[in-house]
């Protein structure tokens, strides 16, 4: 099978360093296996969306040469698919209806087992999958062993009361859907990874393999979100790249243009190095 990687950003914000060290490090692992590389925007949280962040993302992506091989993908247009997903789920009786609130949910320790704790109500349920006692391990490329018994996060929802699909979802169908072999994305993340590989199972999709990238953190140890104080890479992204490839553990990258600064690291570039890392700081000195 040949390779096919992708950077799937949220558009909640301009980019940020800490989503940069993911989509370099992606671009770099698809390009060193001679695979394609994708971007996919995963934009079906329009109450998180923060306008024109869209646009803004891949063109900072475009100014440091980080061109996808393909048209890049919307998940706002692939509702259609999720729809599908969710009734095959639906009609295999994985799924049920959940009137929870936040408030019910804390009161029953926050997680659910095979059915909703609350009583009908009047208005739309969310709907969780039914995860039984399904343990998923896989070998994380960075962060190595990894084996996760789905229950104890409990049954998580797939199809929200606001009727917005949940990133689990979108993210299972559409990296099955684009034929995804190896997803390389930062640690933060990793707790969803059992939850995506058991929902590609039910649904009869492959599961790629994984790589959890070290998370970039501030100071304090907190993480950069865009929601945060995340510095946002730039007009001038040069130095935030050069910056992004030494924490990839390539320091002295050439004083010139992205893609030369890339075509440098190309060779260079060792995931394996990374291996057992969990966290970068920012104030590493670079
Ligand atoms: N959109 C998610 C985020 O920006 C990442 C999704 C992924 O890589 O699976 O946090």
């Amino acid at each position: 099978m040949s390779y096919r990687g992708r950077f799937a950003p949220s558009p909640t914000g301009d980019l940020h360093e800490g989503s940069l060290l993911a989509a370099v490090a992606s671009w770099l692992r698809a390009r060193q296996q001679g695979g394609t590389w994708l971007v996919r925007v995963d934009d079906i949280d329009p109450p998180r969306e923060v306008p024109g962040s869209t646009a803004s993302i891949l063109s900072t992506l475009a100014s440091l040469a980080l061109h996808p091989d393909e048209p890049v993908w919307l998940q706002s247009t692939r509702e259609g698919a999720y729809r599908d997903a969710f009734q095959s789920l639906r009609a295999g009786g994985l799924v049920y209806e959940c009137w929870c609130s936040r408030a019910d949910l804390a009161a029953g320790g926050g997680v659910h087992h095979g059915s909703c704790l609350s009583p009908p109500r009047d208005r739309q349920p969310a709907w969780r999958l039914r995860v039984g006692d399904a343990v998923i391990a896989w070998h994380d490329l960075v962060a190595g062993r990894q084996t996760w018994p789905v229950a104890d996060g409990g049954d998580f929802v797939v199809l929200r009361a606001d009727r917005l699909w949940s990133y689990q979802l979108a993210c299972a169908v559409d990296d099955a859907a684009q034929g995804i072999s190896e997803v390389v994305r930062g640690r933060d993340l990793i707790d969803s990874t059992p939850r995506q590989i058991l929902l590609q199972r039910l649904l009869g999709l492959p599961a790629p393999a994984y790589a959890h990238l070290p998370l970039l953190v501030d100071a304090s140890g907190g993480k950069l979100a865009k929601s945060t104080r995340a510095p946002a890479v730039d007009a001038d992204g040069l130095p935030a790249l050069r910056r992004t490839l030494t924490r990839l553990g390539l320091p002295g990258a050439p004083d010139s243009d992205a893609a030369t600064m890339l075509c440098w690291a190309l060779p260079r570039f060792d995931l394996a190095s990374l291996t057992g890392k969990v966290a970068i700081h920012m104030a590493e000195p670079l």
